[in-house]
């Protein structure tokens, strides 16, 4: 079973499509990014969860470009802060806010506060033209970190505390975030469907208009 048309991973970031290709390379799909398109209208990701607003970027690639789309929301959910930074994680200290920034209100935000408990969350969704979409998450569990140690990694990873493995993710390889992380186990996920994925595909698209 081949698939006529290609999966259109939703993003212009050539690290994350490169993590999706690699992860997809065995399957007989081909796999796009938006780059390898003209130009299409940003999403605006005002969801209120990680779910909605992959579910957004998933349909919103679908539709504008009548073909399948997946798209990965993520983020930090820090429970003393009642889940903030959450889907403001990108943008936790401002607009533009770089991750340095976002560090230093984070740990200022905990400043004197000892429940330390946080969350990394990651959804995929894939989704059609029209019809039904499929969502796939992730979640690790760790603590936030006193101050910022290691050098991997992006984000929150130098004050992102792991508990099994007593190492924040910014002291991790590559390999070893990918092994616990939200964002590696629901990738794992994905990779284990993928075959009723396709199949659950090629089903949607039989039945829209080419
Ligand atoms: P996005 O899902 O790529 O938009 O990521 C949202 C934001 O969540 C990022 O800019 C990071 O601040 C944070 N984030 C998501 N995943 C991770 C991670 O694995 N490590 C550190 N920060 C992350």
């Amino acid at each position: 079973m081949v698939i006529d048309r290609p999966l259109v991973i939703a993003t212009r970031n050539k690290g994350k499509l490169a993590e999706f290709r690699e992860l997809l390379k065995d399957f007989p799909i081909e796999i796009k990014g938006l780059d390898d398109f003209g130009p299409i209208p940003d999403v605006v990701e005002d969801g209120k969860s990680f779910e909605e607003n992959a579910l957004k970027k998933a349909r919103f690639t679908a539709k504008v470009l009548g073909l399948p789309s997946l798209a990965d929301d993520s983020g930090l959910m820090v429970k003393a802060l009642g889940g903030a930074p959450g889907v403001y994680s990108a943008r936790y200290a401002g607009e533009g806010a770089d991750d340095q920034a976002n560090n230093r209100k984070l740990l200022q935000a905990l400043e004197g506060v000892e429940d330390r408990e946080a969350e990394f969350v990651c959804v995929i969704a894939i989704a059609v033209p029209r019809g039904p979409a499929l969502i796939y998450e992730g979640r690790c569990q760790g603590e936030i970190a006193h101050e910022p140690k290691g050098e991997a990694g992006f984000g929150y990873d130098p004050l992102f505390y792991y508990p099994p493995l007593d190492r924040t993710f910014a002291e991790l390889s590559r390999e070893e975030k990918n092994r616990v992380s939200h964002r590696g186990k629901a990738m794992a996920e994905l990779k284990a469907e993928f075959d009723k994925v396709l199949k659950w595909l090629q089903l949607r698209l039989e039945e829209e208009p080419p």
